[in-house]
């Protein structure tokens, strides 16, 4: 697996994401993902199923060490204090030491930021996160949390696909050194595959349209995708993006999409009283 390096952190650029995985269909898919050569894992506190993921790890007898896990804080957990205890609950649960990345999951702007970052600088230097990080910030704010932070951060993880502008987000993550991942990577699928744009460069490649998705994001400096696949023929299928090429008129035609600007998820009603999402480039 491709990697990227940023801050300090090699980052595996496709990540398995979990999010609605449960139980034994997660450890199971978990494993699975990681015998066909997946070597990092998107959980969080929120999605329930970090002990499945854990076991995943271990049924697959992959070494822990090869693994790159990132899990997450809730943005109600993210004062000092609850951010240290909600990192070493979610250790408890995965079964781990330590994660590899340790992420804010969407900021809250009832609790100031500079206590967040300094948790999360203190659940790093305690080993409890190999790397820190934060996801659903917009560029104001990862500005501030870049200069809170006495580590660096190594990763903004915010929703990113083709039908979504975050040209800002990505500079912004570029001049700090930080990977930028994206989630919902594959727009969830539906319309986005049906595009001209997709559909021309899957013909010319003898690719899936998903394939040539995860291929135009991975094309692009410091971005990581965290696809998530029940079936494992599209398991398999989103790893294998390393025996072709998009030229860069279709990067441009794919990332013309853009203007669309469609979001899948939006700050909730907390966040909206206060913080807004960068505007298109
Ligand atoms: P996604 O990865 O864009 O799309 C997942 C959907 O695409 C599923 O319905 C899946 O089908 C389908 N799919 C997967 N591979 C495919 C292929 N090769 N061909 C056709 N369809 C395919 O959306 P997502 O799950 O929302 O996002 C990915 C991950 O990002 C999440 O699991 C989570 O880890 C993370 N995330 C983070 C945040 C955050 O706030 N930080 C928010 C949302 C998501 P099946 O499942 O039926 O196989």
């Amino acid at each position: 697996m491709h990697n990227v390096m940023v801050n300090g952190a090699a980052i595996p650029v496709i990540g398995l994401g979990t999010w609605t995985l449960k139980g034994e269909l997660c450890s199971e898919l978990v494993a699975h993902a990681l015998s066909l050569g997946y070597r990092h894992l998107d959980t969080a506190a929120y999605y329930e199923n970090e002990t499945a993921v854990g076991e995943g790890v271990r049924f697959s007898n992959i070494p822990r060490d090869d693994v790159f896990v990132t899990t997450k804080v809730q943005y109600t957990d993210i004062a000092p204090g609850d951010l240290e205890r909600s990192a070493e609950e979610s250790l408890k649960r995965l079964g781990l030491d330590t994660v590899d990345l340790l992420l804010i999951h969407w900021p809250n702007p009832e609790v100031p930021l500079a206590g967040s970052i300094k948790a999360l600088n203190s659940v790093r230097n305690s080993g409890m996160a190999r790397h820190i990080g934060v996801s659903n910030f917009p560029t104001g704010m990862l500005a501030e949390a870049v200069h809170l932070s006495d580590a660096p951060l190594v990763a903004n993880q915010v929703e990113y696909h083709p039908y979504l502008d975050q040209t800002k987000v990505h500079a912004a993550c570029r001049a700090a050194g930080m990977a930028m991942v994206a989630y919902c990577p594959l727009g969830r699928g539906g319309a986005l595959f049906e595009d001209a744009a997709i559909g021309d460069s899957a013909k010319r490649h003898d690719k899936s349209p998903a394939q040539i998705v995860l291929r135009w994001q991975v094309q692009q400096e410091g971005l990581v995708a965290i696809p998530r696949a029940e079936r494992k023929e599209w398991l398999a299928e989103n790893i294998d993006l390393f025996d072709f090429e998009l030229s860069s008129e279709e990067m441009v035609a794919i990332s013309r999409l853009r203007s669309r600007n469609y979001r899948i998820h939006d700050f909730g009603s907390l966040q909206r009283r206060s913080l807004q999402w960068d505007t298109p480039a």
